[in-house]
């Protein structure tokens, strides 16, 4: 019998090396491990409980060759939505989330997440935190500073909070 559990799948984007892997491990396995695979991109199903009612969550974890490379448009009509990540030591990678948002244009419509990671890199800090905020603004999303490096909890909230944002915008639909 096929299981009628609810799903909800995000694709987590960002420019290469900003933790998406990290961030997205950290979420499923409250692990950190340093090294991730550079090469493919990846895409997990991994049950969890969201307010008491389990949710299969389906996260692609996309894998940019370079700074030029968007996601496709196939991206977005797969995800109910989508966390955006940059990391504080990399204004490229700022600038790469900014122009993401700017290819989805209006066509699509989804709950973001707009995560600025490696926030234990203080000392490399190129973007600030009121920089995300204002962008944050921009999007209509939520901002949240993490480090995949040294937070669990933190990390899963993002997740669990777009999660909320999308059984919310169904229920909303139906
Ligand atoms: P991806 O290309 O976006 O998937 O990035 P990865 O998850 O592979 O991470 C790229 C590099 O950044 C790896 O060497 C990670 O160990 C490192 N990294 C990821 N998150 C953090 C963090 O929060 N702090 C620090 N200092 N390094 C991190
Ligand atoms: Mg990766």
């Amino acid at each position: 019998k096929k299981s009628s559990l609810t799903e909800v799948k995000i694709a987590v984007l960002g420019a290469p090396g900003v933790g998406k892997s990290a961030l997205t491990v950290r979420f499923l396995t409250k692990r950190y491990i340093g090294e991730y695979d550079h090469q493919a991109e990846t895409r997990y199903k991994h049950e969890v409980m969201v307010d008491g009612e389990p949710i299969l969550f389906e996260i692609l974890d996309t894998c940019p060759k370079n700074d030029e490379e968007l996601p496709l448009h196939d991206v977005y009509n797969w995800a109910d939505a989508l966390v955006m990540v940059f990391a504080i030591t990399d204004r490229r990678s700022f600038n790469y989330v900014r122009r993401v948002k700017q290819t989805m244009l209006d066509t699509f419509d989804l709950p973001v997440a707009l995560v600025a990671n490696k926030a234990d890199m203080v000392h490399l800090r190129q973007v600030s935190t009121e920089e995300g905020e204002i962008l944050a603004k921009d999007f209509e999303c939520c901002f949240t500073e993490v480090a995949a490096a040294e937070q669990v909890g933190q990390i899963a909230d993002v997740f669990l909070e777009v999660c909320r944002e999308v059984l919310s915008v169904r229920r909303k639909n139906k």
